[in-house]
């Protein structure tokens, strides 16, 4: 009998054969409210029907046509709808269908633009799984392990971990600074520094929001030295975090952007933005692939973003988000054992710990298979996979973000007693 990799963990035994919104529905009849939206990707909800009625006319119309040999429409309309939401000055695409491959995208153009070697990310950051993606990836070992040598050239500097310092921000973010002058001054010095690569929000890394003079003091570093900055916003983008982009958060924008996840309401869809000059300076021929800006995927897209506009649904990310953090906190409040709630909009997570303050990620795998009985989704993340996060649907309403707090109290008071 034929089987998927034992190396995929499944983190539920849900057998899902229908979505609606911010629900699942399993083979076994049951209802799940989702709040892992196939990790951060279904941002309009499963199955909105303005993506559901774009998908379908445009599989009716035409599946594909690469970018290489033929133009066509929905990437004309998607180019034009991006145009309305991306920062000044990053008025050049590219186009691709998963994270990873965005972010080798960005990685290419910014060893090509610059002429340097290196590349600086944060401790604790997720890039992705491809061999390059992984070598800047530092949010666990796991994603590292057993496929070395990994690409050379990555160099690696704290982020204002706040909470696992045990310091507050200004300190967090005052010693991760210093610690970049002092990797640029004794690793990677700025002449061989292509660009530093950050999150707005660590994401698989535990949910760690930047603070604004990080990014400042990034912002001011990559202009004084000429190397780039690059934000991976494949997870914080479109609407996650309460805004467009996470990095409104911190009024700094990126020279490259990498966009993935909830573009397409779960087409495989990803894609970079830049400046058109810096963007002409990769090669011909280093960029591209034969699925990129799939007709039907921007057809989804196109639908995502009108959609996410028109519901108001950034707005929405914000109001829902704050009134889930209020109840994350409460629950917090009457258990030791979460030490820490953290986040931006709909992009929250509790983080469980020991008595002492150690990593406690059985307790917080206790707590997320309780929440399946409950009927409740949720995928862990962190270093030690100790942090339980939240990332419904962009369209979740008061209903929605109050069924899930009844659930998640729920789970906490029978994960934590181990019921
Ligand atoms: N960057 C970030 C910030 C991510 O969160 C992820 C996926 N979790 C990736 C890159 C990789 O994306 P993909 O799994 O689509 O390759």
């Amino acid at each position: 009998m034929t089987n998927l990799s034992p190396h995929l963990r499944q983190a539920t035994p849900v057998v899902a054969v229908r979505g609606e919104g911010v629900h699942l529905y399993g083979e076994d009849g049951r209802r799940y409210l989702d709040f892992t939206a196939g990790i951060g990707v279904t941002s309009t909800g499963h199955c909105h029907p303005r993506v559901v009625a774009a998908a379908q006319e445009q599989v009716a119309t035409l599946i594909h046509g690469q970018y290489t040999t033929v133009m066509h429409r929905p990437l004309q309309q998607l180019v034009a709808e991006l145009g309305e939401v991306l920062p000044a000055g990053l008025d050049s695409l590219f186009f691709t269908n998963s994270g990873s491959e965005a972010v080798e995208a960005a990685l290419r153009l910014a060893r090509q633009a610059t002429g340097r070697p290196n590349i600086v990310v944060c401790h604790g950051g997720f890039h992705g799984r491809t061999v390059a993606a992984a070598s800047m990836t530092t949010s666990g070992t796991r994603f590292r392990s057993g496929f070395a040598p990994l690409m050379p050239g990555v160099v690696v500097t704290p982020f204002p971990a706040a909470y696992r310092y045990g310091w507050d921000e200004d300190t967090a973010t005052r010693f991760a600074l210093q610690e970049l002058d002092y990797v640029l001054q004794t690793i990677s010095s700025p002449a061989d520094t292509a660009a530093v690569v950050v999150e707005p929000v660590l994401g698989e890394g535990g949910y760690v929001p930047a603070t604004r003079a990080f990014m400042e003091g990034l912002r001011e570093r990559a202009d004084r030295h000429g190397f780039l900055l690059v934000m991976d916003e494949v997870q914080t983008g479109v609407g996650r975090t309460g805004r467009f982009w996470g990095h409104e958060h911190f009024g700094v924008a990126p020279d490259i952007l990498v966009t993935a996840k909830g573009l397409a309401s779960g087409f495989p869809l990803s894609g970079i933005a830049a400046s058109e000059e810096l963007m002409s300076r990769a090669w011909p021929g280093s960029q591209g692939g034969t699925y990129g800006a799939n007709a039907v995927a921007c057809a989804a897209a196109v639908a995502t973003l009108r959609t996410v506009g028109e519901e108001r649904l950034v707005e929405n990310a914000e109001a829902m988000g704050k009134r889930l953090r209020a109840g994350l906190e409460e629950v917090a409040a009457e258990h030791s054992c979460i030490g820490d709630v953290r986040g931006l909009g709909l992009m929250l997570a509790s983080e469980f710990v020991t008595e002492d303050g150690r990593p406690a990620p059985e307790i917080a795998a206790r707590v997320q298979q309780a929440a399946i009985e409950e009927g409740l989704l949720l995928l862990l993340c962190g270093a030690w996979n100790n942090v339980v996060r939240m990332i419904p649907a962009l369209v979740i309403d008061e209903a929605g973000v109050d069924e899930g707090l009844r659930a998640w109290s729920a789970a906490v008071r029978a994960g934590v007693s181990g019921r």
